[in-house]
């Protein structure tokens, strides 16, 4: 089956390399002249585990192309998925669509026979709609259907997640469209994947309540541990209390910084929106998007508290600047308004991330150090920030850290530190929903 992918970014490439790996004869079509030249290198333009591998091994086996010609690229395919970005719109919070419009407009007018035309883009409901008319507008001689198909991968584990999901959504109008969705997803039939066929604005609409959902546990979570501060609790007991009950689960229930990412954040934002647009506002997904500003915003004070109430002139070490381990992705991370506003404090910040660096040059202060580990990023330091979970942070030995440190102030936003292990070696610890040890 030939099929195509408009956009080779995070969702576009993983994608378009697992239905190659399904078997497909996939096209991805990618506009940025340096993106898609990478990728016809070989070289990935993102940090995704075992991504590179799986592309060049299906490039080499004749199933991945990678183009700059959409015309061409959809030329006699009978499946073409728009995963192109649907960032925050500015002003409003609406999802902006701009490129979503802009690529149907270019697939109907490259259409040269039938063809189910597939939002993987996490869009609003109505989208779909929007698009057909669109299509059929410009191509009114074309026979097409629409569908919409959203995608549930996580960064870092996106091959995984792909391949094993826990569920597809389909949302489509016709048997044909059905058909030729059903076939691309055939390999999952065998693993008896769920796939779940819905109408077009219910898949459009499931995506944005999954991830609401999900942003609203780890927020719930992230509040509770505030109050566990408050009355000398352990936010981790309470999560595994709670979540060893099937009907809530334990997934999503780690303390931190507040969530952040290419999703949750205009994700919800967006949510916020639709339902308000229609009449029916989502008061939960509100407080939300409320309460995870404000925690982000409040870690910096956290970290301003943490050195004795100013940072200015004091070194600061930060480990972990993507807003989860595994990505490169930067985007709306806690790490770019904690380290904002300690920079903006007059700190002296000595950054290090595995992967997120060469994004994170675009997004920080300019007066950021970049450092070539941890421990480089330590040093001199009067007190070190953990922002991201790389497996890497949790191996460093406490008395190593201290040694190359000058202060120690250490604020663990993740916990992975254990506070036992840290106090000994003499720092000045703190975790978020834990109780102080001796
Ligand atoms: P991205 O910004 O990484 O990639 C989008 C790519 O599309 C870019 O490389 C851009 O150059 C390209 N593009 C835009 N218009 C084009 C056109 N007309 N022709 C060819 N290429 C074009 O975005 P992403 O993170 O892959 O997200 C894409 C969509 O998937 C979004 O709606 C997002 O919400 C959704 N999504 C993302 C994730 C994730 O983890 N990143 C997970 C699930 C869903």
């Amino acid at each position: 089956m030939r099929i195509t992918m408009i956009g080779g970014g995070y969702v576009g490439l993983v994608s378009g390399a697992c239905f190659a790996e399904f078997g497909s004869e996939v096209t991805v079509v990618e506009a940025d002249p340096c993106k898609l030249a990478a990728l016809r290198d070989g070289r990935m333009p993102i940090y995704e585990p075992g991504l590179e591998k799986l592309v060049q091994e299906n490039a080499a086996a004749g199933r991945l192309a990678f183009s700059g010609d959409l015309k061409a690229a959809v030329d006699g395919t009978e499946a073409v998925f728009i995963a192109v970005g649907t960032p925050t719109r500015r002003g409003d919070g609406h999802a902006d669509l701009t490129y979503v419009y802009a690529a149907a407009e270019q697939v109907a007018r490259a259409l040269t026979g039938y063809a189910v035309i597939i939002t993987k883009s996490t869009v609003p409901v109505g989208t779909g709609r929007r698009i057909k008319d669109i299509v059929q507008s410009v191509r009114p001689d074309v026979d097409f259907d629409v569908a919409s198909n959203p995608e549930f991968l996580r960064e870092g584990n996106a091959i995984g997640d792909f391949m094993r999901p826990d569920r597809v959504v389909i949302g489509a109008e016709t048997e044909r469209a059905r058909e030729v969705l059903r076939r691309l997803y055939r390999p999952l039939y065998l693993i008896e994947a769920p796939i779940v066929f819905t109408a077009i604005e219910t898949a459009e609409l499931t995506k944005y309540a999954a991830n609401a959902f999900l942003a609203m546990k780890v927020t719930f979570i992230n509040e509770m541990a505030d109050l566990c501060e408050k009355v000398g609790a352990d936010v981790h007991d309470v999560a595994r209390g709670i979540g060893l009950d099937g009907r809530i689960g334990r997934k999503f229930l780690h303390p931190g910084p507040g969530y952040g990412g290419s999703c949750f954040p205009k994700d919800t934002l967006a949510l916020v929106r639709t339902a308000q647009d229609h009449g029916a506002p989502s008061r939960l997904v509100e407080a939300t998007v409320a309460v995870n500003d404000a925690r982000k915003s409040s870690m910096a004070m956290r970290v301003i508290a943490a050195c004795s109430g100013s940072v200015r002139g004091k070194t600061i070490a930060i480990l972990g600047l993507t807003f989860k381990p595994e990505t490169d992705d930067m985007r709306d991370s806690p790490a770019v308004s904690i380290v904002g506003r300690l920079a903006g404090d007059g700190a002296v910040i000595r950054a290090f991330d595995p992967e997120g660096m060469a994004q994170a040059r675009s997004m920080l202060p300019e007066s950021v150090t970049y450092c070539k580990d941890a421990l480089d990023a330590a040093a001199g330091a009067d007190a070190l920030v953990l922002i991201t979970e790389w497996n890497e942070f949790r191996a460093l030995a406490p008395t190593r850290l201290a040694d190359t440190m000058r202060g120690r102030v250490l604020v663990d936003l993740r916990n992975v530190y254990d506070p036992v292990a840290m106090r000994q070696a003499g720092f000045d610890y703190h975790g978020v929903g834990r109780p102080l040890v001796a």
